[in-house]
Protein backbone atom coordinates (compact mmCIF):
# COMPACT_ATOMS: atom_id res chain seq x y z
CA UNK A 1 0.00 0.00 0.00
CA UNK A 2 1.46 3.19 -0.55
CA UNK A 3 -1.54 5.69 -0.38
CA UNK A 4 -1.88 8.00 2.44
CA UNK A 5 -5.03 7.66 4.17
CA UNK A 6 -7.20 10.36 4.75
CA UNK A 7 -8.58 10.05 8.39
CA UNK A 8 -12.08 11.27 7.85
CA UNK A 9 -12.79 10.80 11.59
CA UNK A 10 -9.52 12.97 12.52
CA UNK A 11 -10.68 15.97 10.16
CA UNK A 12 -14.27 15.57 12.24
CA UNK A 13 -13.23 15.95 15.23
CA UNK A 14 -10.75 18.92 14.25
CA UNK A 15 -14.24 20.91 12.56
CA UNK A 16 -16.29 19.60 15.69
CA UNK A 17 -13.73 21.62 18.07
CA UNK A 18 -13.84 24.57 15.47
CA UNK A 19 -17.41 24.73 15.34
CA UNK A 20 -17.67 24.04 19.38
CA UNK A 21 -15.11 26.99 19.98
CA UNK A 22 -17.26 29.42 17.71
CA UNK A 23 -20.65 27.93 19.45
CA UNK A 24 -19.04 29.32 22.65
CA UNK A 25 -17.98 32.62 20.97
CA UNK A 26 -21.25 33.63 19.77
CA UNK A 27 -23.24 32.27 23.24
CA UNK A 28 -21.53 34.61 24.85
CA UNK A 29 -20.80 37.24 22.41
CA UNK A 30 -24.08 37.63 21.08
CA UNK A 31 -25.97 35.75 23.48
CA UNK A 32 -27.48 33.33 20.54
CA UNK A 33 -27.28 29.76 20.81
CA UNK A 34 -27.49 28.07 17.30
CA UNK A 35 -30.17 25.39 17.09
CA UNK A 36 -30.64 22.31 15.03
CA UNK A 37 -34.18 20.59 14.58
CA UNK A 38 -34.19 16.93 13.29
CA UNK A 39 -37.46 15.54 11.77
CA UNK A 40 -37.62 11.42 11.60
CA UNK A 41 -40.89 9.88 10.27
CA UNK A 42 -41.42 6.13 10.69
CA UNK A 43 -39.14 3.85 12.99
CA UNK A 44 -36.29 2.91 9.63
CA UNK A 45 -33.15 1.51 11.72
CA UNK A 46 -30.24 2.74 9.92
CA UNK A 47 -32.34 6.71 10.25
CA UNK A 48 -33.03 6.08 13.67
CA UNK A 49 -29.25 5.65 14.29
CA UNK A 50 -28.29 8.49 11.95
CA UNK A 51 -30.54 10.80 13.99
CA UNK A 52 -29.18 9.49 17.51
CA UNK A 53 -25.67 10.47 16.07
CA UNK A 54 -26.69 13.78 15.23
CA UNK A 55 -28.43 14.17 18.21
CA UNK A 56 -25.72 13.30 20.36
CA UNK A 57 -22.83 15.59 18.28
CA UNK A 58 -25.42 18.68 17.68
CA UNK A 59 -25.38 18.67 21.96
CA UNK A 60 -21.83 18.13 22.73
CA UNK A 61 -20.57 20.92 20.55
CA UNK A 62 -22.80 23.29 22.78
CA UNK A 63 -26.08 23.46 20.71
CA UNK A 64 -29.72 22.98 20.90
CA UNK A 65 -31.26 19.65 19.44
CA UNK A 66 -34.82 19.63 18.92
CA UNK A 67 -35.88 16.16 17.69
CA UNK A 68 -39.29 15.04 16.38
CA UNK A 69 -40.28 11.63 15.60
CA UNK A 70 -43.44 11.12 14.02
CA UNK A 71 -45.12 7.55 13.45
CA UNK A 72 -44.97 6.49 9.71
CA UNK A 73 -48.33 7.05 9.49
CA UNK A 74 -48.08 10.96 9.66
CA UNK A 75 -49.31 12.64 6.77
CA UNK A 76 -47.90 14.85 4.86
CA UNK A 77 -49.89 17.64 5.66
CA UNK A 78 -48.96 17.16 9.03
CA UNK A 79 -45.16 17.10 8.37
CA UNK A 80 -45.67 20.04 6.04
CA UNK A 81 -47.28 21.73 9.70
CA UNK A 82 -44.09 21.24 12.00
CA UNK A 83 -41.75 22.36 9.31
CA UNK A 84 -43.75 25.50 9.19
CA UNK A 85 -43.57 25.86 12.93
CA UNK A 86 -39.70 24.94 12.87
CA UNK A 87 -39.67 28.04 10.12
CA UNK A 88 -40.88 30.33 12.82
CA UNK A 89 -39.47 29.00 15.37
CA UNK A 90 -36.60 31.90 16.13
CA UNK A 91 -34.37 29.10 18.55
CA UNK A 92 -34.31 27.23 15.25
CA UNK A 93 -31.73 27.63 12.62
CA UNK A 94 -31.20 24.82 11.19
CA UNK A 95 -33.76 22.18 9.78
CA UNK A 96 -33.00 18.90 9.08
CA UNK A 97 -35.53 16.02 7.64
CA UNK A 98 -34.01 12.60 7.69
CA UNK A 99 -34.64 10.68 4.52
CA UNK A 100 -35.86 8.10 3.24
CA UNK A 101 -39.85 9.69 4.17
CA UNK A 102 -42.92 7.25 4.09
CA UNK A 103 -44.42 6.47 0.70
CA UNK A 104 -47.36 8.50 1.61
CA UNK A 105 -44.76 11.56 1.55
CA UNK A 106 -43.62 13.26 -1.43
CA UNK A 107 -39.75 14.30 -0.32
CA UNK A 108 -40.08 17.23 -3.14
CA UNK A 109 -42.56 18.86 -0.90
CA UNK A 110 -40.98 18.42 2.11
CA UNK A 111 -37.75 20.09 1.31
CA UNK A 112 -39.03 22.88 -0.35
CA UNK A 113 -40.74 23.89 2.67
CA UNK A 114 -38.06 24.54 4.31
CA UNK A 115 -36.95 28.00 4.73
CA UNK A 116 -34.07 28.08 2.61
CA UNK A 117 -31.91 30.04 5.09
CA UNK A 118 -32.58 26.85 7.48
CA UNK A 119 -31.55 24.18 5.11
CA UNK A 120 -28.49 22.87 6.32
CA UNK A 121 -28.60 19.88 4.15
CA UNK A 122 -28.74 22.22 1.08
CA UNK A 123 -31.31 20.18 -1.20
CA UNK A 124 -33.49 22.76 -1.16
CA UNK A 125 -33.93 24.20 -4.95
CA UNK A 126 -32.54 27.76 -4.23
CA UNK A 127 -29.84 26.48 -2.64
CA UNK A 128 -28.98 24.10 -5.37
CA UNK A 129 -29.27 26.91 -7.75
CA UNK A 130 -27.33 29.77 -5.80
CA UNK A 131 -24.71 27.17 -5.47
CA UNK A 132 -24.64 26.22 -9.22
CA UNK A 133 -24.84 30.17 -9.78
CA UNK A 134 -21.53 30.70 -7.58
CA UNK A 135 -23.76 32.64 -4.81
CA UNK A 136 -24.15 32.00 -1.31
CA UNK A 137 -25.83 29.12 -0.66
CA UNK A 138 -26.07 26.04 2.27
CA UNK A 139 -24.13 23.56 0.65
CA UNK A 140 -25.00 19.67 1.21
CA UNK A 141 -22.79 18.17 3.72
CA UNK A 142 -21.26 15.06 2.11
CA UNK A 143 -19.93 17.10 -0.82
CA UNK A 144 -19.03 19.73 1.41
CA UNK A 145 -16.98 17.35 3.95
CA UNK A 146 -15.50 15.61 0.60
CA UNK A 147 -14.22 19.27 -0.63
CA UNK A 148 -12.49 20.45 2.60
CA UNK A 149 -10.72 16.85 2.75
CA UNK A 150 -9.41 17.16 -0.94
CA UNK A 151 -8.19 21.06 0.26
CA UNK A 152 -6.68 20.20 3.08
CA UNK A 153 -5.00 17.07 1.10
CA UNK A 154 -4.06 18.88 -2.47
CA UNK A 155 -4.13 22.45 -1.20
CA UNK A 156 -5.11 24.73 -4.44
CA UNK A 157 -7.79 22.38 -6.58
CA UNK A 158 -7.33 24.62 -9.67
CA UNK A 159 -6.20 23.05 -12.75
CA UNK A 160 -6.84 19.39 -11.39
CA UNK A 161 -8.92 17.29 -13.27
CA UNK A 162 -11.69 15.58 -11.29
CA UNK A 163 -14.23 13.08 -12.10
CA UNK A 164 -17.49 12.52 -10.08
CA UNK A 165 -18.56 9.15 -10.54
CA UNK A 166 -22.61 9.50 -9.79
CA UNK A 167 -25.20 12.65 -10.69
CA UNK A 168 -27.37 12.31 -7.75
CA UNK A 169 -29.24 15.83 -6.40
CA UNK A 170 -27.44 14.88 -2.73
CA UNK A 171 -23.56 14.01 -3.51
CA UNK A 172 -22.77 13.94 -7.39
CA UNK A 173 -24.34 17.08 -8.34
CA UNK A 174 -23.16 19.61 -5.70
CA UNK A 175 -19.73 17.79 -5.58
CA UNK A 176 -18.94 18.51 -9.36
CA UNK A 177 -20.10 22.50 -8.54
CA UNK A 178 -18.03 22.57 -5.77
CA UNK A 179 -14.94 21.13 -7.79
CA UNK A 180 -15.67 23.64 -10.60
CA UNK A 181 -15.83 26.39 -8.24
CA UNK A 182 -12.39 25.46 -6.88
CA UNK A 183 -11.67 25.88 -10.88
CA UNK A 184 -10.99 22.23 -11.51
CA UNK A 185 -11.64 20.69 -14.97
CA UNK A 186 -15.05 18.42 -13.86
CA UNK A 187 -16.57 15.16 -15.58
CA UNK A 188 -19.68 13.79 -13.94
CA UNK A 189 -20.30 9.93 -14.79
CA UNK A 190 -23.01 7.82 -14.66
CA UNK A 191 -24.71 4.42 -14.97
CA UNK A 192 -24.82 5.97 -18.86
CA UNK A 193 -21.30 6.64 -19.11
CA UNK A 194 -18.85 4.99 -21.90
CA UNK A 195 -15.88 3.67 -21.32
CA UNK A 196 -15.84 4.35 -17.74
CA UNK A 197 -12.76 3.04 -16.54
CA UNK A 198 -10.83 5.38 -19.08
CA UNK A 199 -12.80 8.54 -17.76
CA UNK A 200 -11.76 7.60 -14.02
CA UNK A 201 -8.33 6.51 -15.54
CA UNK A 202 -7.70 10.04 -16.78
CA UNK A 203 -8.59 11.79 -13.49
CA UNK A 204 -6.47 13.86 -10.70
CA UNK A 205 -9.44 13.38 -8.12
CA UNK A 206 -11.80 10.67 -8.23
CA UNK A 207 -15.05 11.12 -6.17
CA UNK A 208 -17.23 8.14 -6.41
CA UNK A 209 -20.98 7.92 -4.97
CA UNK A 210 -22.36 5.38 -7.12
CA UNK A 211 -23.73 2.85 -3.68
CA UNK A 212 -22.42 -0.73 -5.70
CA UNK A 213 -19.55 -2.21 -3.47
CA UNK A 214 -15.80 -2.18 -4.54
CA UNK A 215 -17.36 -1.37 -8.31
CA UNK A 216 -13.87 0.84 -8.98
CA UNK A 217 -11.58 -1.45 -9.48
CA UNK A 218 -7.46 -0.31 -8.23
CA UNK A 219 -6.28 -0.06 -11.72
CA UNK A 220 -9.00 2.20 -13.11
CA UNK A 221 -7.15 5.09 -10.58
CA UNK A 222 -4.57 7.10 -12.04
CA UNK A 223 -0.89 6.78 -10.39
CA UNK A 224 -0.95 9.10 -7.67
CA UNK A 225 -4.29 10.58 -7.91
CA UNK A 226 -6.61 10.64 -4.90
CA UNK A 227 -9.47 9.47 -3.94
CA UNK A 228 -12.81 10.14 -2.13
CA UNK A 229 -14.89 7.40 -1.42
CA UNK A 230 -18.45 8.17 -0.57
CA UNK A 231 -20.03 5.03 -0.61
CA UNK A 232 -21.48 2.89 2.01
CA UNK A 233 -22.04 -0.69 1.30
CA UNK A 234 -23.30 -3.49 3.62
CA UNK A 235 -22.05 -6.72 2.26
CA UNK A 236 -22.09 -10.26 3.98
CA UNK A 237 -18.53 -11.25 5.14
CA UNK A 238 -18.53 -14.52 6.94
CA UNK A 239 -21.81 -14.73 8.86
CA UNK A 240 -21.68 -10.74 9.80
CA UNK A 241 -22.22 -7.58 7.50
CA UNK A 242 -19.29 -5.15 7.19
CA UNK A 243 -18.96 -1.93 5.24
CA UNK A 244 -17.38 -1.32 2.14
CA UNK A 245 -16.79 1.86 -0.42
CA UNK A 246 -17.55 2.17 -4.12
CA UNK A 247 -13.80 1.69 -4.46
CA UNK A 248 -11.90 -1.50 -4.41
CA UNK A 249 -9.95 0.17 -1.48
CA UNK A 250 -6.61 -2.23 -1.34
CA UNK A 251 -6.26 -2.36 -5.27
CA UNK A 252 -6.57 1.65 -5.04
CA UNK A 253 -4.40 2.07 -1.94
CA UNK A 254 -1.57 0.76 -3.66
CA UNK A 255 -1.73 3.41 -6.80
CA UNK A 256 -3.86 6.23 -4.66
CA UNK A 257 -1.85 9.26 -4.07
CA UNK A 258 -3.91 9.36 -0.94
CA UNK A 259 -7.43 7.91 -0.30
CA UNK A 260 -10.38 7.89 2.20
CA UNK A 261 -11.33 4.14 3.67
CA UNK A 262 -14.79 3.22 4.43
CA UNK A 263 -15.49 3.91 6.94
CA UNK A 264 -13.77 6.34 8.99
CA UNK A 265 -13.09 8.90 5.57
CA UNK A 266 -16.45 10.80 4.33
CA UNK A 267 -19.35 9.28 6.88
CA UNK A 268 -17.56 11.20 9.74
CA UNK A 269 -17.04 14.29 7.97
CA UNK A 270 -21.00 14.31 6.70
CA UNK A 271 -22.38 14.95 10.33
CA UNK A 272 -19.80 17.25 11.42
CA UNK A 273 -20.51 19.60 8.68
CA UNK A 274 -24.14 19.74 9.23
CA UNK A 275 -23.10 21.10 12.68
CA UNK A 276 -20.84 23.57 10.18
CA UNK A 277 -23.61 24.49 7.88
CA UNK A 278 -25.90 24.82 11.37
CA UNK A 279 -23.66 27.61 13.25
CA UNK A 280 -23.33 29.03 9.33
CA UNK A 281 -26.98 29.69 9.00
CA UNK A 282 -27.04 30.75 12.77
CA UNK A 283 -24.71 33.75 12.14
CA UNK A 284 -26.41 34.79 8.75
CA UNK A 285 -29.86 34.06 10.09
CA UNK A 286 -28.37 36.48 13.19
CA UNK A 287 -26.29 38.52 10.85
CA UNK A 288 -22.96 37.58 12.62
CA UNK A 289 -19.77 37.03 11.18
CA UNK A 290 -19.62 33.24 9.45
CA UNK A 291 -16.40 31.50 10.04
CA UNK A 292 -14.92 30.68 7.26
P1 LIG B 1 -28.00 7.52 -5.88
O1 LIG B 1 -28.49 6.13 -5.98
O2 LIG B 1 -28.96 8.63 -5.74
O3 LIG B 1 -27.07 7.84 -7.14
C1 LIG B 1 -26.15 6.91 -7.61
C2 LIG B 1 -25.49 7.42 -8.85
O4 LIG B 1 -24.58 6.42 -9.30
C3 LIG B 1 -26.45 7.70 -9.99
O5 LIG B 1 -26.16 8.94 -10.57
C4 LIG B 1 -26.21 6.55 -10.96
O6 LIG B 1 -26.33 6.92 -12.32
C5 LIG B 1 -24.76 6.23 -10.69
N1 LIG B 1 -24.49 4.84 -11.06
C6 LIG B 1 -25.19 3.73 -10.77
N2 LIG B 1 -24.63 2.65 -11.34
C7 LIG B 1 -23.56 3.08 -12.01
C8 LIG B 1 -22.59 2.45 -12.82
N3 LIG B 1 -22.60 1.15 -13.02
N4 LIG B 1 -21.62 3.21 -13.36
C9 LIG B 1 -21.58 4.55 -13.14
N5 LIG B 1 -22.47 5.20 -12.40
C10 LIG B 1 -23.46 4.48 -11.84
O7 LIG B 1 -26.96 7.51 -4.65
P2 LIG B 1 -26.43 8.69 -3.70
O8 LIG B 1 -25.75 9.72 -4.48
O9 LIG B 1 -27.50 9.08 -2.74
O10 LIG B 1 -25.35 7.87 -2.83
C11 LIG B 1 -24.26 7.24 -3.45
C12 LIG B 1 -23.51 6.43 -2.40
O11 LIG B 1 -23.03 7.31 -1.40
C13 LIG B 1 -24.35 5.40 -1.66
O12 LIG B 1 -23.53 4.28 -1.35
C14 LIG B 1 -24.74 6.08 -0.39
O13 LIG B 1 -24.98 5.17 0.69
C15 LIG B 1 -23.50 6.88 -0.12
N6 LIG B 1 -23.72 8.08 0.70
C16 LIG B 1 -22.83 8.30 1.71
C17 LIG B 1 -22.93 9.40 2.49
C18 LIG B 1 -21.92 9.62 3.57
O14 LIG B 1 -22.15 10.37 4.48
N7 LIG B 1 -20.74 9.00 3.47
C19 LIG B 1 -24.03 10.37 2.33
C20 LIG B 1 -24.86 10.12 1.16
C21 LIG B 1 -24.70 9.00 0.40
P3 LIG B 1 -27.74 7.29 -13.01
O15 LIG B 1 -28.03 8.68 -12.56
O16 LIG B 1 -27.43 7.19 -14.46
O17 LIG B 1 -28.72 6.29 -12.51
Amino acid sequence: MSARIIDGKAFAAQLRRRVAAEVDRIRSGAGVTPGLAVVLVGDDPASQVYVRAKGRQTVEVGMESFEHRLPDTTSEADLLALIGRLNADVRVHGILVQLPLPPQIDPAHVLDAISPEKDVDGFHVVNAGRLSTGQEAMVPCTPLGCLMMLRAELGVLAGKRAVVVGRSNIVGKPMAQLLLADDCTVTIAHSRTRDLRAVVRSADIVVAAVGRPRMIPGDWIRPGATVIDVGINRIAAGGKTRLVGDVDYDGAADVAGAITPVPGGVGPMTIACLLSNTLTACCRIHGLPAPD
